[in-house]
């Protein structure tokens, strides 16, 4: 048992179970001992690849639409560049160089992140050395200004609670104990609007989830978005509305339970975005496939471009990477891409009007 997970067992024996939310959010955040406030690393040699990692691909083609939008809307300045969740800090940096030769942007960018973690920040610092940036740990910190902003998997990362539906009634999923073992169980009756609506596409035995912190982050965005002009990129694993259990752990890149590894893992569940702009202010685009979106931005005529100067190995990897982004049965279709907007703007490039 690690470290983490004895003071899991420790506190669910005094208090009784916790909803999955709570033990996620010790897992992935506690203070010394939780995932990404202990580890330094993710990527090849860590538990998990995101796109950016895989190449400068993304985080150029992200820098390009949100360019786009911005020169779309008359060039507002000063404006906030955003980043939820910048993990190592490599989408950052590509999308500033992408950006470079955009007359003014980088003058106007007053570039925030957000991060949670001391130990990313300080990756982070090192790989954008050299850039004027504040850092923050919530949203809070945004400004009154148009607002330029990138989240990938970043809502993945947000806690959940679940519900299993028994004999029409909706049970919260709960951790507990058997035989002073971490386990799943069913805590008691839950009620809420939403709970309610899901009567309606559910079955008895079904499982949905919620994320409590994903859309009130939304509309705050959304509403600087909408009054201030700017766009969203959200981009993450899910689907349009979630159905069964999708808490799940990561370590070394294999599926392992989420109630093992406690603090070694990466845990996460998938996005719905339905849930996430359901309330927004600004307008949002249709959720669409990654791979759809980052054809549409020509993430082909840049892989081209780019294979000229490689050869050997380094071609072969290139040639994997774009098909990783990129393929149905890669990332392409798992992962989605979802736009905010405002509703006075011009429509933003790769999405589906
Ligand atoms: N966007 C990066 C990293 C994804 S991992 C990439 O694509 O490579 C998730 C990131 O979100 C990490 O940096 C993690 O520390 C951060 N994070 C998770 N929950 C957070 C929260 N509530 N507030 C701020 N940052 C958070």
């Amino acid at each position: 048992m690690t470290e983490l997970a004895a003071i899991i067992t420790a506190e669910i024996s005094e208090n009784g179970p916790m909803p999955i939310s709570q033990f996620m959010s010790t897992a992935l955040f506690h203070p010394t001992l939780g995932y990404y406030t202990s580890r330094t690393v993710f990527g090849h040699s860590g538990d998990f690849v995101t796109a950016p990692e895989i190449s400068q691909m993304f985080g150029e083609l992200v820098g390009l639409a949100l360019a786009q939008s911005w020169i779309d809307q008359g060039r507002p300045s000063p404006f906030q560049l955003v980043e939820l969740g910048p993990g190592r800090g490599t989408l950052m940096s590509d999308l500033l160089r992408a950006t470079k030769g955009v007359a003014g942007f980088h003058q106007a960018a007053q570039i925030i992140l957000i991060e949670a973690s001391p130990n990313l920040t300080q990756i982070q610092r090192s790989t954008l050395s050299g850039y004027d940036i504040t850092w923050a740990d919530s949203i809070h910190a945004l400004q009154e200004l148009p607002t330029f902003l990138i989240a990938n998997e970043f809502f993945d990362a947000l806690p959940i609670r679940q519900y299993q539906r028994i004999d029409d009634v909706w049970r919260e999923r709960v951790i507990g104990l058997k035989d002073d073992a971490l386990t799943i169980g069913l805590g008691g009756v839950a009620q809420s609007p939403y709970l309610l609506q899901r009567m309606s596409d559910t079955v008895d035995g079904d499982i949905v989830e919620t994320c409590p912190q994903a859309a009130p982050l939304v509309d705050q965005i959304g509403t600087l978005i909408e009054t201030k002009g700017g766009l969203g990129l959200i981009f993450d694993y899910g689907n349009w509305r979630s159905l069964g259990d999708t808490l799940q752990a990561l370590r070394a890149h294999d599926h392992v339970s989420p109630l093992d590894h406690i603090g070694h893992a990466d845990i996460t569940a998938h996005v719905d975005f339905e849930a996430l702009v359901q309330t927004c202010p600004a307008r949002h685009t249709p959720m669409t496939d990654q791979g759809v979106w980052l054809e549409r931005l020509g993430i082909t005529a840049r892989a081209q471009t780019l294979a000229r100067a490689l050869s050997g190995a380094a071609l072969e990897n290139h040639i994997h990477a774009h098909r990783r982004l990129t393929h149905p049965d890669e990332m392409g279709k798992l992962f989605k891409v979802i736009a905010l907007y405002p509703s006075t703007a011009p429509y933003p490039v790769g999405f589906d009007t």
